[in-house]
């Protein structure tokens, strides 16, 4: 059942990992539609067997782990790392399918300052302490008038791969800015290993990754970005990233958006 399940893991990894790939990809989507609806039917064409997978493996480690030898328990533990990427990337892919379809915003009005702190504070807990995430803002409150859900999926995108591509005791930090008109300037900062300059203006290209086997065992699909880039057109603001090798990389949000 194990090698069955590792055969099947395998051939979606392919699937997924490969065929997916911009360049497979090029000569299959020539347009907007086909490619809409393409992510719409792979992702929920591929939801169901990563959900049998997933419960299948909780059921092995339940009632057959203490059973296997060493080699077979670090197999399982790695079929259950790479359900747990293709479950991402999944959602990734049912985000993207979403923000094509919906027409919809909802516009709230909430405190930056309030979400930025509260994130970075669950980021650290999650972290058990091992990282810090620090939030630089003014005092006062900056009130964005736009959808919460959709400017927090914005910040977690950003803190994920902040955090994801720099090393544990290293800071990360989320500055909010006011700017002339009403422009929220968002800035996540980390000390982490950088991108090179050639590949800043792909970085925001569907399923584009610096390096893919070091992202792939970060768990990375290379769509993260692309959303992260929706997300802000939708607001016709912009994103852009600025880094340095080795020493760290900035991404800055500029969002028309304050109250
Ligand atoms: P992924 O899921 O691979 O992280 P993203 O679209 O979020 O995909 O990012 C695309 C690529 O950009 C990543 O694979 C990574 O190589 C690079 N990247 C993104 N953010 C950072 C960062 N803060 N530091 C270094 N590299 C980054």
């Amino acid at each position: 059942l194990l090698s069955l399940l590792g055969l099947a893991v395998f051939i979606l990894s392919v699937v997924m990992g490969e065929r997916l790939s911009r360049k497979a990809l090029k000569p299959v989507i020539q347009n907007m539609e086909s490619q809409k609806k393409f992510i719409a039917d792979a992702s929920h064409e591929l939801r169901t067997p990563i959900s049998i997978f997933s419960a299948s493996l909780e059921v092995l480690e339940k009632e057959e782990k203490s059973k296997m030898s060493s080699f077979s328990q670090e197999t399982l533990n790695e079929l259950k790392e790479e359900v747990h990427q293709m479950k991402n990337l999944v959602s990734h892919l049912l985000t993207l399918a979403k923000d094509q379809e919906r027409q919809e915003i909802h516009k709230d009005s909430f405190s930056i300052n309030e979400l930025a702190r509260k994130m970075a504070s669950q980021y650290e807990r999650l972290s058990q302490s091992t990282r810090t995430v620090k939030v630089i803002a003014p005092p006062e409150d900056l009130i964005v008038e736009a959808d919460r859900v959709r400017i927090k999926e914005l910040l977690q995108l950003l803190l994920d791969n902040a955090l994801k591509y720099s090393d544990a005791g290293s800071p990360v930090e989320i500055r909010l800015k006011a700017q002339a008109k009403n422009n929220l300037v968002i800035e996540i900062r980390d000390e982490g290993e950088g991108i090179p300059s050639a590949d800043l203006p792909y970085l925001f290209d569907r399923f584009y990754r610096v390096d893919k086997g070091r992202s792939r065992t970060q768990g990375g699909a290379g769509l993260g970005l692309s959303i992260a880039k929706e997300i802000t057109s939708l607001y016709r603001g912009s994103i852009e990233a600025e880094s340095q090798p080795g020493k760290g990389t900035t991404f800055r949000v500029e969002l028309p958006v304050l109250a």
